[in-house]
């Protein structure tokens, strides 16, 4: 009720595109009589979840943020919810985000932006923007986000919290709407990292509904501790490099400065390839989107436009009208890098730059426990300040798209605010393939 209070206060700030309140109520109460009768509650029992909403809930609409879903009722739970509600989760609603969870700012969402709590005419960063303000404005205790690029690092950064984007493969996909296939992962955002702990270690794991979640063991997260003095890189060139801005410089030497004052090693380490990550990224993902994209063809679910009369009117119509702009320029960009004859200039180059970019990354952390830099180069903008450029938008997304590309553990961890200033600003720590057991502990140990 609390919670539920909570959102009914803070609607301006537009976090939910639904509230499941009767039903949130209604199991909250029954998990009371249960507790009454002397039954064994699951380990999340009480614990209210948010889930963005790209996540298929049985029986509930899942919209992605687009009109093309609006009326879309999901028809199973995915993977990773079923197992959060196994355990006792309340869902309390389904958070706002880009739409198809393409964007940074939570502006590309057709219900509207979802508003920064620290400011509420700034943006919460995206495109789990809704998810990240959910735990930010103190709506629920652990919010479900996705990441194909960052948007569960970026946003919890904007907000002041936690975001954990875990390896390529270690929670299954299944029934998380695709974007970028080969990209995307679930993951997770809270006040503390223990909750992010606890809730990997119940969602992840293999699935025979996903083929890319392999049949590894799954450690136990919640109560790992890590200990003796770490190896972490960082970037140099970052420290000067002014399209980063300058308290985000700042928090990247404090931080250098306290984890050696903790008795860590920090060194500069040396990544050649800042220039190809965004467009390899982008290549990657709007090809894939694209593909992905194509089942939206009017006639098997959807929107579909009322005046189409033929079956080629009703593809144009249907997805015209029901996609908003962001996610058409991404279908074109990504259906002219695989068109024949342009297949191998861009889409075949970008797959070797993503390969070697991944290896540059996996050998630094072959000598180093962690790699340290931003989440973002920029603070929280002012709503609408960037919506007419997309370019500069998906420059700002160069230090989160890297785990993405290479498929690594990350986690964004905040560092307070801004020095004379309102606004939070955080940090990333980035690790080598399936170490979110030591990343996640060493987390709890700074923090
Ligand atoms: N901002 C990036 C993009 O627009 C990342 C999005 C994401 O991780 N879903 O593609």
């Amino acid at each position: 009720e609390r919670y539920l209070a909570s959102i009914g206060d803070q609607r301006y700030l537009n976090i939910y595109v639904e509230v499941f309140a009767d039903e949130a109520l209604d199991r909250a109460r029954e998990q009371d009589g249960r507790r009454s009768a002397g039954e064994k509650l699951g380990q999340l029992a009480g614990v209210i979840i948010s889930i963005k909403d790209v996540i298929c809930y049985a029986g509930h609409v899942v919209s992605a943020g687009s009109a093309m879903l609006e009326d879309f009722v999901s028809p199973y739970t995915a993977t990773a919810l079923q197992r959060l509600l196994d355990e006792d989760a309340i869902v309390i609603g389904r958070t706002n985000c880009d739409e198809f969870a393409m964007g940074s700012g939570n502006e590309n969402s057709h219900y509207g932006p979802t508003r920064n709590a620290a400011d509420p005419a700034r943006v919460p960063g995206g495109s789990s923007g809704g998810a990240a303000v959910s735990v930010q404005a103190n709506t629920c205790l652990l919010a479900v986000g996705s990441s194909t690029g960052g948007s569960v690092r970026q946003p919890a950064s904007f907000c002041g919290i936690y975001g954990f984007k875990p390896t390529y493969g270690r929670i299954s996909r299944h029934g998380l709407i695709a974007y970028g296939s080969s990209f995307d992962q679930i993951g997770l955002l809270a006040r503390d990292p223990a909750d992010i702990a606890l809730g990997l270690e119940i969602i992840a794991g293999a699935d025979a509904y996903d083929a890319t979640a392999p049949n590894r063991e799954v450690p136990h997260y919640a109560t790992a501790t890590s200990d003796g003095p770490k190896r972490i890189a960082y970037f140099p060139e970052v420290l000067e490099n002014e399209r980063v801005d300058a308290p985000i410089r700042q928090t990247i030497a404090t931080t250098i400065e306290s984890l050696r004052q903790q008795g860590h090693t920090v060194e500069p380490a040396a990544f050649d390839y800042f220039d190809y990550v965004v467009p390899t990224y982008y290549v990657l993902t709007t090809a894939e989107a694209s593909s992905n994209l194509s089942r939206y063809d009017g006639l098997r679910y959807g929107y579909r436009s009322p005046d189409a009369e033929t079956l080629e009117e009703t593809y144009k119509r249907s997805r015209s009208e029901g996609f908003g702009t962001e996610v058409q320029r991404r279908i074109l960009l990504g259906t002219f890098v695989l068109s024949s004859g342009y297949y191998d200039a861009f889409y075949g180059k970008a797959q070797r730059a993503r390969r070697v970019i991944q290896e540059q990354l996996r050998g630094i952390l072959a000598d180093y426990d962690f790699i340290m830099m931003p989440v973002s180069p920029s603070q929280p903008w002012p709503v609408g300040d960037q919506t007419d450029d997309p370019v500069a938008n998906y420059l700002a997304d160069i230090y989160t798209v890297l785990a993405n590309l290479a498929g690594l553990p990350a986690i964004a961890i905040p560092a307070g605010i801004a020095e004379g200033g309102h606004l939070p600003v955080g940090y990333q720590l980035m690790a080598d393939l399936w170490q979110e057991e030591e990343l996640l502990a060493f987390t709890r140990r700074i923090g």
